[in-house]
């Protein structure tokens, strides 16, 4: 049952004169019935202080003690799926199918960290014991705050994969319920409330506070004892907190992944050849109403004659679709401003919007492009831009000119290998992810994915919010130097207990020594 309290270290809280909230039925605008109370500045410290107190016995945590909890909690999750689905539903008006499927998502990531577990293989044992004897590995950073993403309840909030690697990795986590979907996350967070219990894990290895103040984001992030934030959402709440990060006493990492508008490139034969292109970028522009962070907000076209006019395509196919509205009715009115924006503006050569749904293309020439960088801008929502481009060189002129970019997607056919050379060579230091067929929305959940990029798309280019590599964002190298066999973590005794693949003096090998 979903109560609006907060869970501050095993323990929810209800506090009388606290701050409410409500969250609301996009699909109605009506509100819902549950009062959430806002976390007070008492109860984030004494989270804070309970999740700091239990990270000596938490990072001491063994790989089993570790998959035990993450079994737990998708056993948890599992028991209040129809409960979890309908409150999915109601707060975020996706359609059951989406619902269904972002569990499901939501529980095989949790199984990837726990087959990640099984190997042990991610802590990099590495020993070199000719000169002084020095045993390197990867130990959890601490303390780690998350905020849940609006436009994933479940993927990418309370149990996702920003929570479950950092738990992976043997921290303690407290969580920032996004206000949009509160009762949804207050389930998951009592899912994995449960899980804490059932495992015997001290408490202050969770908490779960709500809120719709940047006060309780900016509190957490300032506290000397949180030792690394993930968040994904907004460019202008993920460089916030990264800017707070850096101003304490004590900087602390932000993995922040924010705006991108996921370029897809497609040269002059592709165009000609694949007369399936508009209808299957149209299906990605608006897939989830265009609230996915690798929606491709971008198409950059070579189409010297013109003759193929992407754009009338795209908009031929979204003319009388049908979708559900937004998560919320603030991002509803961000992104029509922005149409407003774009629709008055006299520099595009075409904007259509349907008059069925939400979804819009605006076409212009790359000349414009390249001159007016407001139109590099994400438009969070079922909108591309298209941009026409007279040549081959144009077309590599825009993608010189692009910030950062979660995704890069390039079609072409493979008489284009000049020009689809030229244009990797650009990509790579632009986009983490450079596709060469499809569409860039659909991020699978496996050890070769990589969800980020260059700034703006996230504040560290280095790391993946998604897949299992997403664990390194929690940990932090330790070596050891002429340490007692006794005294050393298992993962690097002379014996080798956990039979890891380790590498020793230069070799892969699970041998002891
Ligand atoms: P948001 O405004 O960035 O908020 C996300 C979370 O961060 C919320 O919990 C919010 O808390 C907190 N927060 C934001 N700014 C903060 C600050 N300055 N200090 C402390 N905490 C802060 O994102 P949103 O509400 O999900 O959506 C707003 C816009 O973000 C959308 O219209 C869209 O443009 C963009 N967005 C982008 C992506 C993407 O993947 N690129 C995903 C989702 C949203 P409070 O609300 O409690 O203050």
């Amino acid at each position: 049952m979903i109560e609006g309290k907060n869970l501050i270290a095993g323990i929810w809280e209800s506090q009388s004169d606290s701050i409410k909230f409500k969250t609301v039925n996009p699909k109605t605008q009506q509100e819902l019935a549950v009062d959430f109370q806002q976390a007070t500045p008492d109860q984030i410290s004494r989270a804070v202080e309970a999740a700091s107190a239990s990270f000596p016995q938490v990072s001491e945590l063994t790989f089993s003690d570790r998959i035990r909890f993450l079994e737990c909690i998708v056993e948890e999750l599992e028991s209040i799926q129809p409960e979890l689905i309908a409150t999915y539903q109601l707060e975020s008006a996706l359609p059951e199918g989406r619902a269904n499927g972002e569990f499901q998502r939501t529980v095989d990531q949790i199984s990837r960290f726990v087959e990640l577990l099984k190997k042990g293989t991610f802590v990099k044992a590495t020993l070199h014991t000719a000169g002084p004897d020095l045993r390197k590995m990867l130990a959890p950073l601490g303390l780690i705050v998350i905020f849940g993403a609006s436009n994933f309840p479940l993927a990418f909030s309370t149990a996702g994969g920003d929570t479950i690697s950092a738990f992976a990795a043997a921290c303690p986590v407290i969580v920032k319920a996004h206000p949009y979907h509160a009762g949804t996350s207050e389930l998951v967070a009592q899912a994995i409330s449960k899980a804490v219990t059932r495992c015997d894990l001290p408490h202050g290895i969770f908490s779960h506070l709500g809120g719709q103040s940047h006060d309780i984001g900016g509190q957490l992030v300032s506290h000397p004892a949180v030792k690394g934030v993930g968040f994904t959402g907004s460019f202008a709440g993920g460089k916030a907190l990264y800017d707070l990060a850096q101003q304490r006493g004590q900087p602390i990492p932000v993995f922040a992944e924010m705006g991108s508008i996921n370029p897809i490139f497609i040269t002059e034969s592709k165009l000609q050849s694949d007369g399936a292109l508009a209808e299957a970028i149209a299906q990605s522009v608006t897939l989830g109403t265009g609230q996915f962070c690798t929606n491709p907000g971008l198409i950059v076209a070579c189409d010297p004659s013109g003759q193929f006019d992407l754009a009338q395509k795209i908009s031929d196919s979204i003319r009388d679709l049908e979708l559900p509205p937004m998560v919320h009715s603030n991002i509803q009115a961000q992104y029509d401003k922005q149409l407003f924006g774009l629709q008055g503006n006299d520099k595009l050569d075409k904007f259509f919007k349907s008059k069925t749904c939400a979804a819009a293309i605006g076409s212009v020439s790359a000349a414009t492009f390249l001159s007016d960088t407001s139109l590099k801008e994400e438009v969070f929502g079922p909108f591309t831009l298209v941009v026409v481009c007279n040549s081959s060189e144009v077309l590599l002129a825009v993608a010189g000119a692009l910030e950062g970019q979660l995704t890069a997607t390039v079609l072409g056919e493979s008489s284009d290998a000049t020009i689809l050379k030229s244009l990797l060579s650009q990509l790579k230091s632009k986009a983490g992810r450079i596709l060469f067929q499809g569409v860039p929305t659909g991020v699978a959940v496996t050890e070769a994915m990589q969800h980020g990029g260059p700034f703006p798309a996230t504040t560290d280019s280095r790391f993946t919010s998604v897949g299992t590599d997403a664990i390194y964002r929690w940990l932090r190298p330790v070596a050891f130097q002429d340490c007692p066999n006794a005294l050393l973590p298992d993962a690097l005794k002379d014996e080798n207990p956990l039979n890891l693949l380790r590498t020793v003096n230069g070799e892969f090998t699970t041998a002891t020594l």
